[in-house]
């Protein structure tokens, strides 16, 4: 309320009260998560970015990492305060090139307080220095910092971002990015995107990549460390880079012999869900010691454990159909995840399909038959499985059998036209399950809630496979040995 000195007349007044701009005590502090409940404290309110400028300088032998980001930012209410989600140490943070008080609070988050208020829809620029030793900081008791024998890598779902710049850290606020990386010679950073250049001074290399379409936090990535990159062009004209650490072993050729197969992959994947969404693509194999791979975009992050037992294409097939089904079209709120990974794996079938080494209905028979009523598999529902149970195995064979359940119910035709019309109207959005039930049911003009809730919300085994059929002890689809290795996308 505006405190009112005098009353002069009502005309007057009601002049003087145009006059006077809002004062400090309408503007309030952004919230310090967006609203997610399975991550309440997870991404902020109060604002949205637009874009980030990472600007960063690595050394290796000590883990050191400086920097300074540029976030575009816009007010989406009058901002008397506002979080970052960060876990390294902030040593300055300006606005509008003023300097800005800030703290760290919680266990990732930093708030800052502008010198003004920032009133609503008033675009901003904040800039923070840092620095730190990612690899040693621990958020409750982790570090999605993966070190390496020769550098690091950040590449985690779904908290990466916190150990190298601060961030709205959530999928509904996308960005586009350039992130510059200087890295001693020999060296060589890796990220998301088109490599912009790379120019070498004094000793230090500068890698400059490049994000042109709106990009989630997580799916952002930096690796340093001695990789060998291939170059190489599409049919279409695209760039494909791709990345292998020097230290792959055994697993090098294995690796390559994959990964190198990552535009035939998109082709393949462009009959399925339409044109690919990004400029450019790949894939990067550092030497760490985990055993997942991460749909990271344009560039997916590959284990070399991924590759101990000969190629798998298959991986390459579940992290480049992310890049329309998760990356594109991101989860509205983590309770969607099933949309990422049901999809993912549904186009692992689909591969296994067209290579004959199993059908999408044989593979969706063949979950259904391997856990039995009393598995726990059946008490996650892939809908909304929990934080806890956000990767849990459910969330990618049951999602993908709800969707062969679902091809069964409403024909090849509209499934079809389901799976290029999703990543179309949402390309670089967001999108729920209810969202994707309610375009299934236009689509093929259906109802659907019944079979939705019996693949995706019921905890018990539905009562029939999903093609409503006997499916008495099928045998094991040639790719399920392939297919299964690439589950256990998650670090912790
Ligand atoms: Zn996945």
């Amino acid at each position: 309320m505006h405190r009112r000195l005098f009353v002069p007349g009502s005309a007057a007044a009601a002049l003087l009260m145009l006059a006077i701009p809002a004062s400090a005590a309408d503007f309030q502090p952004g919230a310090p998560g967006i609203g997610d409940p399975y991550y309440p404290d997870y991404g902020n309110g109060g604002y949205d970015i637009s874009h980030y400028d990472l600007r960063l300088k690595y050394q290796p032998g000590t883990d050191r990492l400086d920097g300074t980001a540029t976030l575009l930012a816009q007010a989406t209410q009058d901002l008397s305060r506002f979080n970052l989600d960060f876990a390294l140490d902030v040593k300055e943070i300006l606005i509008g090139g003023k300097r800005a008080q800030f703290k760290a609070t919680g266990d990732h988050e930093v708030e800052v307080t502008p010198p003004a208020g920032i009133e609503k829809g008033k675009n901003f620029t904040v800039v923070v220095r840092y620095g730190g030793t990612p690899g040693k900081v621990e958020v409750s008791g982790f570090t999605s910092w993966l070190r390496t024998p020769d550098g690091g890598v950040a590449a985690n779902e779904p908290e990466s971002a916190w150990w190298w710049f601060p961030s709205n850290d959530h999928p509904t606020d996308k960005a586009t990015y350039d992130v510059n990386v200087s890295v001693p010679d020999g060296t060589q950073a890796i990220s998301n995107g088109t490599l912009q250049s790379e120019r070498s001074q004094a000793g230090w290399t500068r890698f400059a990549w490049r994000s042109n379409k709106p990009q989630a936090t997580y799916l952002a990535t930096l690796a340093v460390g001695k990789f060998d990159i291939t170059k190489d062009t599409t049919a279409n004209g695209l760039p494909v880079i791709n990345a292998y650490s020097k230290d792959l072993g055994d697993n090098a050729g294995a690796a390559r012999a994959s990964i190198e197969r990552t535009a035939e992959v998109t082709e393949y994947l462009e009959t399925v869900f339409g044109p690919y969404p990004y400029n450019s693509l790949g894939g990067y194999v550092p030497n760490v010691t985990t055993g997942y791979a991460l749909e990271t975009q344009t560039r997916p992050f590959y284990s070399p454990r991924q590759f101990a037992n000969g190629s798998n294409v298959s991986v390459v097939v579940h992290e480049m159909a992310h890049q329309w089904y998760g990356d594109s079209v991101s989860v509205k709120g983590w309770k969607d995840i099933w949309v990422n990974e049901g999809f993912a794996r549904y186009s692992q079938w689909l591969w296994s399909e067209k290579e004959g080494e199993g059908t999408t209905q044989e593979l969706a028979d063949y979950v259904y038959a391997s856990h039995p009523a009393d598995d726990a598999f059946w008490k996650v529902a892939p809908g909304d499985p929990g934080p806890e149970n956000q990767f849990h195995l459910a969330v990618y064979d049951r999602g993908a059998a709800t969707l062969q359940a679902l091809r069964n119910e409403i024909g090849d035709k509209a499934f079809f036209e389901l799976l290029k019309t999703w990543p179309a109207e949402r390309a670089h959005g967001n999108g729920s399950n209810a969202d994707l039930i309610a375009l299934a049911e236009k689509i093929s003009g259906k109802e659907l809630d019944a079979l939705f809730q019996t693949w995706l919300y019921a905890t018990e085994k539905p009562a029939a496979p999903a093609a409503k059929r006997s499916a008495a002890a099928p045998e094991q689809p040639k790719s399920w040995k392939k297919i299964a290795a690439t589950n256990g996308v998650h670090a912790h």
